[in-house]
């Protein structure tokens, strides 16, 4: 991340919802905290949503814009705080919560296709509880949506730890997982890796925010498999219930 000004609390602890902050910039882009929560988008995992709270005034945060710095989108017509401004911060804890249990579930579903099928990831997207995955198969078993959701479901009963642990790069790459998710995507430059271990199933090079445990994530189903292509497969899922 180049961000020069704002402190990533949610990195630090993704649980976190409500936290005090002082504007330290405005421009046309947006507004720049000292500490922020809100996840800014990345990673296939979307921007959060949330309030900034000031003397009794409400700005609604409806996206985020990166670039020099990490600026919070304000909504149309909502008064803005002037820098030196005392603003409490809070996230629409639905919205966040709903992606951190869809990320982590996606993180499954990778590991288990991988684990099971040898199938790689190719691509994906994630809105609150619902995703889709693509990956490079070229033989698909008749019953695999079933095994795929079956595997998933038994690994989130598992209840895997999910930790987060940032490694210096040299490192990071010792980790087998990592050569196989990340390789090609990181850029040459980056020095310490940020990895999402599911311990015991799927380790990768992650931005995201994800729950402590597979369990949290609920369960998840397969909606539905389709062809895309040779040995393109696109698996659509929903993230259900606690
Ligand atoms: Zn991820």
């Amino acid at each position: 991340m180049t961000n020069t000004h704002t402190h990533r609390l949610d990195l630090d602890d993704p649980t976190l919802r409500e936290w005090d902050a002082t504007v330290v910039g405005v421009n046309e882009r947006g507004i720049v905290l000292d500490r922020s929560a809100f996840y800014p988008g990345g990673g296939g995992q979307p921007p959060d949503e949330g309030v900034l709270l000031w003397g009794g005034v409400r700005t609604r945060i409806v996206g985020t814009s990166k670039g020099d710095d990490l600026y919070l989108v304000p909504n149309e017509g909502d008064p803005v705080p002037q820098p030196g401004t005392q603003v409490r911060g809070a996230l629409d804890d639905e919205r966040r919560t709903a992606l951190m249990r869809t990320h982590s579930g996606l993180h499954v579903l990778t590991g288990v296709v991988f684990r099971d099928f040898g199938a790689l990831v190719t691509g994906g997207n994630m809105e609150p509880l619902t995703a889709r995955m693509d990956f490079d198969l070229a033989e698909v078993p008749p019953d695999f949506k079933d095994r795929v959701a079956q595997a998933c479901n038994d690994e989130i009963a598992r209840d895997r730890a999910i930790q987060v642990q940032t490694l210096p790069r040299d490192e990071a790459f010792a980790i087998p997982d990592i050569i196989r998710t990340a390789t090609n995507l990181l850029p040459p430059d980056i020095e310490v890796v940020r990895i999402v271990d599911i311990v015991g199933l799927d380790a990768q090079a992650d931005g995201g925010t994800h729950v402590a445990s597979t369990k949290q994530i609920g369960g998840l189903e397969v909606v539905k498999m389709e062809n895309k292509g040779r040995g393109f497969r696109r698996l659509r899922v929903r993230i259900t219930g606690t």
